[in-house]
């Protein structure tokens, strides 16, 4: 579904990405860890061309990823949430959810109402449809933001940190709706440091640092028996 090949990222003279490779199959789950700075991030912004590369290439089933390839259908395909939920917080979680779908997918509103209707019951809010952001918990508004991914249909679903921002009795709501997600097979990428999610939905889990991947295997493998010294170090420091 998706192949990094040896990709350069750089900002300026700051080189973030070091011949970066990352094979991903239709329904996989990678759970990507590193410390901070490590380019997790860039990585995903990579993906969907939020950011652009200076070396290597990036395929998404099977077409290669050029300055020619149209953003907008791109990025359908590619759901994206992140550690601040970025909410619009003038609309409803309901106006939330049915925005791409108005707008960059033209879809009829009463369409885009009941499959937004769908999600809200997927990620347990159906009763907080006409909730602004500001009357709804981290959590909720995280669910709310997956919901609104997930409107676009989209083939595979990047987090960055999703949990991250939250308070810790709200975390478990959050990893509880990637769960379902991940079980209804969906291909996922996620960066995060929630170490029993990896666990449990991960089919692989990359290490990586200074904008390299230092190790990957299942997380078994990983987090039981680590191979390298940076990779023991930095699970020592989370744990
Ligand atoms: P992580 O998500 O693993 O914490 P990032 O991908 O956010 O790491 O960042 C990797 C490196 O790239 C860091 O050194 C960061 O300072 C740098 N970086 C990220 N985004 C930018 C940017 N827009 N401009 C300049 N440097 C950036
Ligand atoms: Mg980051």
């Amino acid at each position: 579904m998706l192949e990094m090949d040896k990709v350069d990222k750089a900002f300026g003279p700051v080189e973030v990405l070091r011949g970066f490779d990352l094979h991903l199959h239709y329904g996989e789950k990678v759970v990507i860890i590193g410390p901070s700075g490590s380019g997790k991030s860039t990585v995903l912004r990579c993906i969907n061309r939020l950011e652009p590369i200076q070396g290597g290439t990036i395929s998404f089933e099977g077409e290669t990823l050029t300055a020619r390839t149209n953003l907008c259908s791109l990025r359908a395909k590619i759901g994206m949430v992140f550690q601040r939920f970025n909410l619009f917080p003038h609309k409803t979680a309901l106006e939330n959810i049915i925005e791409a779908p108005l707008i960059v997918k033209k879809m009829a509103r009463g369409d885009a109402e009941a499959i937004a209707g769908r999600l809200l019951e997927q990620v347990g809010l159906s009763d907080k449809r006409d909730s602004y952001p500001r009357e709804l918990s981290g959590g909720q508004q995280q669910r709310v933001a997956i919901a609104r991914a997930l409107a676009m249909s989209p083939k595979i679903m990047l987090f960055d940190e999703p949990t991250s921002a939250l308070d810790p009795e709200l975390v478990g709501e959050v990893l509880q709706v990637m769960k379902e997600l991940a079980a209804d097979g969906m291909t996922m990428v996620v960066v995060t440091h929630e170490m029993g999610f990896a666990r449990e939905v991960a089919d692989r889990v990359i290490f990586m640092d200074q904008g390299t991947i230092v190790e990957e295997g299942p997380p078994q493998a990983i987090f039981e028996a680590p191979a390298h010294e940076r990779t023991k170090s930095f699970l020592r420091r989370i744990r």
